[in-house]
């Protein structure tokens, strides 16, 4: 029987008790006691305290080791696999799972002053993520587009591209991945319109499965402005197809 979130909370240990344990369910006791959802593409750094990444990396890097052993690797002998373990856990939490781990970067908001309203498009930007099915390389690009109004705030154009790492340096799903960026840029834009393409090739697709070289995916997301206004979208699809978008 599923436990009520009370329940939950009564279950829960102090901080001391949390101390002694492994610091991955130290966090996760406090996720579950903030009812916060843990899934792979979550960010989760307000649960985690300084000092608890490094531990997560040992803890992960001592359960590669086991993998690596569960593959009857021999890792004493061979010595390019003796540091592999180390290495992939510090590649997942500093690297290529970042996203989950670190708070949003710091990003200053300008207001509208000049009262941009006209058509702005920013992109290709590089996407460097992995697939949460399979753990499997996704490489790809991002094409923003922005419909300002008076109230929206403006945004250096190199922060798009830093939002757009913080939030695919996770396990993600495309489409999913595509609709966390349009939210996190509606929240902090506040635009009239807001538009995301994404072209991303899946590594599960090429190394595994099927290994089917067509495993392209595009998908995009339209808010606002860009879902009423037909002309915009087109206006926007067209300068995407001239800038190389397949
Ligand atoms: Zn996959």
């Amino acid at each position: 029987m599923p436990k009520s979130p009370s329940t939950v909370t009564r279950l829960l240990p102090s901080e001391d008790d949390l101390a002694k344990l492994p610091a991955s369910q130290r966090i996760r006791y406090r996720l579950v006691s903030a009812d916060c959802r843990y899934h792979a593409n979550d960010n989760i750094s307000t649960h985690v305290r300084p000092g608890e990444l490094d531990e997560l990396k040992a803890e992960v890097q001592a359960k590669m080791h086991d993998v690596l052993q569960a593959l009857v690797i021999d890792t004493e002998s061979d010595h390019n696999t003796a540091e592999t373990a180390r290495r992939v856990a510090k590649m997942f939490l500093t690297e290529v799972f970042r996203g989950r781990y670190v708070a949003a970067p710091p990003i200053t908001e300008f207001p509208n002053i000049s009262r941009l309203n006209e058509l702005m498009i920013v992109g290709p930007i590089k996407v460097r993520s992995a697939c949460s099915h399979h753990l499997c390389p996704i490489l790809g690009r991002v094409w923003i587009g922005i419909m300002p109004n008076e109230f929206s705030n403006l945004i250096g154009l190199s922060k798009y591209a830093r939002i757009c790492d913080w939030i695919m340096s996770r396990p993600q799903i495309q489409e999913e991945a595509v609709t966390m960026l349009a939210n996190e840029l509606q929240e902090r834009v506040k635009p009239d319109g807001l538009a995301i393409v994404m072209e991303a090739d899946h590594f599960c697709m090429h190394w595994r499965g099927v290994k089917d070289d067509e495993s392209m995916m595009t998908n995009s997301v339209m808010r606002g402005a860009f879902l009423k206004d037909a002309n915009l979208r087109r206006e926007f699809l067209s300068l995407l197809s001239k800038k190389d978008l397949r």
